[in-house]
């Protein structure tokens, strides 16, 4: 089931990434008391490190590109009769997880590539940053929110993403991925244009939680949602096979 989503939250939406549908859902649970914990990641320096939430807050973290090599040990490390988990990981995550944790819940971004910590760096550089004094990273709706320690860098997104080639800067291990849409979540989230999200739900466990934070969200059936789903799936395709072949005309170069 697909659905267009965003928070009905103004305050919770200026701090978020798309719509702030994760964050929303994350709050909704915590305030019904069906789960007991979130496990998110949040932005460190230019990298990224494991969140645990147990209260409501408007201030959790927005997506950032670094892979976070935490999360998973973090959340096998909190798996109790007594706990209940919800759980944001990425594709590649949700699938470890799931192999140990069948009942949980998992709410997957959905996610075609986390960029390489050394070219997020260089990048940061040559838009005149000092990266030794980065504290943290967001991406807020249009923008890169890059918290220095006296002062807040404003990047235009696209400004800081025209600086990254498809599978050129990204995670070695994300050049063979095939499962970017989360096939071990209960819900996947998309982005749609940085103003809202897309929302699959995968499971009867995701229609069930879906059910309880209905009232927080702003829900609409969208054609146009699943129109930039298949051209999200097209264009990464078309971006995948491009790099793919801009590899073999290099090394063929690199042979002549
Ligand atoms: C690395 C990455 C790549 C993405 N690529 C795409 C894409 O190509 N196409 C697309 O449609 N959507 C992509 N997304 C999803 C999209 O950017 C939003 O994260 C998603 O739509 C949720 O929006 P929101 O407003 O609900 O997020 P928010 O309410 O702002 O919450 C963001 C959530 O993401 C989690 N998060 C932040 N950074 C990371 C990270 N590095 N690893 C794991 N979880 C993290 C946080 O825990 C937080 O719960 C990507 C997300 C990530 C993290
Ligand atoms: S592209 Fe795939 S392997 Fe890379 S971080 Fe995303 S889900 Fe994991």
């Amino acid at each position: 089931m697909y659905r267009c989503a965003e928070t009905t939250d103004i305050e919770v939406w200026k701090r978020a990434s798309s719509g702030g549908t994760i964050r929303t859902i994350a709050n909704e649970l915590l305030i019904k008391k069906l789960v007991t914990k979130v496990i998110m990641t949040r932005s460190r320096g230019c990298d990224t490190e494991t969140l645990v939430v147990d209260t409501v807050s408007e201030i959790l973290p927005a997506t950032w590109y670094s892979y976070n090599e935490s999360l998973v040990p973090t959340a096998l490390s909190q798996f109790s009769a007594s706990e209940h988990l919800m759980i944001v990981a990425l594709p590649c995550q949700a699938r470890t997880i799931r192999e140990v944790a069948p009942n949980v819940l998992i709410i997957s971004p959905v996610c075609f590539q986390t960029l390489n910590p050394v070219d997020i760096r260089r990048v940061l550089r040559r838009l005149g940053i000092d990266v030794e004094k980065v504290e943290s990273v967001q991406r807020v709706h249009d923008d890169v929110l890059v918290n220095l320690q006296d002062v807040v860098r404003i990047v235009p997104f696209r400004v800081f993403w025209n600086h990254f080639k498809y599978n050129q800067h990204s995670n070695h291990f994300c050049r063979s991925c095939k499962d970017h849409f989360g096939s071990a979540a209960d819900i996947s989230v998309f982005d749609n244009r940085h103003r809202s999200n897309i929302i699959c739900v995968r499971t009867s466990r995701g229609a069930l939680v879906l059910e309880q934070v209905r009232a927080a969200l702003k829900l609409k059936r969208s054609v146009s949602g699943i129109v930039t789903i298949l051209w999200k799936l097209v264009t990464h395709k078309a971006l995948h096979l491009a790099s793919g072949l801009s590899v073999i005309v290099r090394n063929d170069r690199r042979l002549a």
